[in-house]
């Protein structure tokens, strides 16, 4: 905890002042250009991978990063997604997969969920059913464009898409590498 409140004392001292016109903007200002779904992973950053300021990301994280898809039931993920889009107006959406993703990993290695079952639970919300056993890096990829897939049945952004003001992005983030790969993009890489 004591590096948290470094961190807090750090941040007002520091970056705060350096930032400070920004800061008085955003305080009456919420007008984010990209709705930004990752894994909830500690070292996927979405403002540090992407360069991005405050104010530029709404952001989701969930384990997996995984969207599931829209039912009547209320959730937090479906709400986010629903405020994002239909009141915030993204122009965006990137769902962000990674590397040694733990959820991925948990599927594609059929490990014994039976002590944890939220996470078996929640684990259904990812397309495993054509991904060979074992193979994680396949499973990453296939599972971000099942929840890309997911995102699509939610009404405010079918609506977003069939009037052409929102477009869909998937990626996957290499954590040894620091590289993105762009699935929905022709494959190709965006930074090296
Ligand atoms: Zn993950």
């Amino acid at each position: 905890m004591q590096d948290l409140t470094d961190g807090v004392a750090r941040f007002q001292r520091d970056v705060f002042p350096a930032k400070a016109e920004l800061f008085a903007h955003l305080a009456t200002h919420h007008t984010p250009h990209t709705l930004f779904i990752g894994c909830s992973d500690a070292r996927v950053v979405p403002e540090l991978i992407t360069g991005a300021e405050p104010g530029d990301l709404f952001v989701i994280r969930t384990a997996g990063n995984l969207v599931p898809a829209y039912g009547l039931e209320a959730d937090g993920v479906a709400a986010s997604i629903e405020y994002a889009v239909a009141a915030l107006g993204v122009a965006e959406i990137v769902v962000c997969g990674h590397s040694g993703c733990g959820a991925m990993t948990a599927l594609a290695e059929g490990h014994d969920l039976s002590g944890a079952p939220a996470i078996a639970t929640w684990l259904r919300h990812a397309d495993a059913r054509s991904t060979a056993a074992g193979d994680v890096p396949a499973l990453v990829r296939q599972n971000v464009l099942a929840q890309l897939a997911n995102l699509a049945t939610h009404p405010s952004v079918a609506r977003a898409l069939a009037e052409e003001r929102l477009l869909l992005h998937g990626w996957v983030y290499d954590i040894a590498t620091g590289r993105v790969e762009d699935l929905t993009g022709a494959g190709h890489v965006l930074a090296a």
